[in-house]
């Protein structure tokens, strides 16, 4: 079961645009999990049968969304109040913070914090926390474009043919926009920045970086193009169908 997935990690407008436009092309599906307030958010929730919007907290030191668990995730709701899921950025984890998120924020049903690279026939896994002894649903994921950027092997012309189990791929609509191959090119296009914040960059900025060749776009394009043969579903398509409830878009 596929699920197209985007950390949108503090990305400019025009690159979560371009994004959700290759996704509604080829008439996919995908999650985006969101750092901070932009105007595309409301478009992207008003496309519920196409678009899903969950969280993306940040609980690094020095996050801009907070300096606690709960401010972080109390910060991140108010931004998007619909969420029921939630990938943490950095994929910072540990029991105390579920057991929070399962007492204290019923409204997120999944956790899609877990990477398991190129691993095969993944399953939605329950786990049972905090006082309430609440149930999330985790669902681990196995790709993930700036981890495969640096992986030994790996070619962005690698097939994209369907796999077993849960197929939860993760992208960044920076590294999108830059058709990344490798991470020395992001880190070229950060360093030209001079400190501007990424949110304010420009098409002009990320210009001389785009990669011409084979890179996550393409490595996107050929998955949502081949995807047509293949479902792709939102994350909360996947945790109701784990749950046996109606999904709505099936
Ligand atoms: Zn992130």
């Amino acid at each position: 079961m596929r699920a197209i997935t985007f950390d949108i990690d503090w990305a400019p407008d025009w690159a979560i645009e371009l994004c959700a436009s290759l996704v509604a092309e080829f008439e996919s599906r995908a999650t985006f999990f969101v750092t901070h307030q932009s105007p595309i958010l409301r478009s992207l929730e008003r496309d519920t049968s196409r678009f899903e919007v969950g969280l993306h907290p940040n609980f690094l030191q020095g996050s801009t969304q907070g300096g606690t668990f709960s401010t972080v995730l109390d910060h991140c709701l108010e931004i998007v109040p619909t969420a029921r899921t939630l990938r943490t950025h950095a994929l910072m984890q540990s029991t105390p913070l579920f057991e929070l998120v399962a007492d204290r924020y019923p409204q997120i049903e999944s956790d899609v914090s877990l990477l398991l690279p190129f691993h095969e026939d993944l399953r939605p896994t329950d786990i049972y926390l905090g006082r309430s002894n609440r149930r999330l649903v985790r669902l681990p994921y196995n790709w993930e474009d700036d981890i495969v950027a640096e992986w030994p092997g790996w070619s962005w012309t690698n097939e994209t043919k369907r796999k077993a189990g849960l197929e939860i791929y993760d992208f960044h609509p920076i590294h999108i926009a830059l058709n990344t191959d490798r991470m020395e090119r992001y880190r070229s296009f950060k360093a030209s920045l001079n400190g501007k914040p990424l949110t304010e960059t420009t098409p002009q900025d990320v210009a001389p970086f785009v990669n011409r060749g084979e890179g996550a776009r393409s490595y996107l394009q050929r998955l949502l193009q081949y995807g047509s043969d293949v479902p792709s579903f939102k994350i909360s398509d996947i945790t109701d169908l784990h749950l046996g409830q109606e999904c709505k878009v099936l």
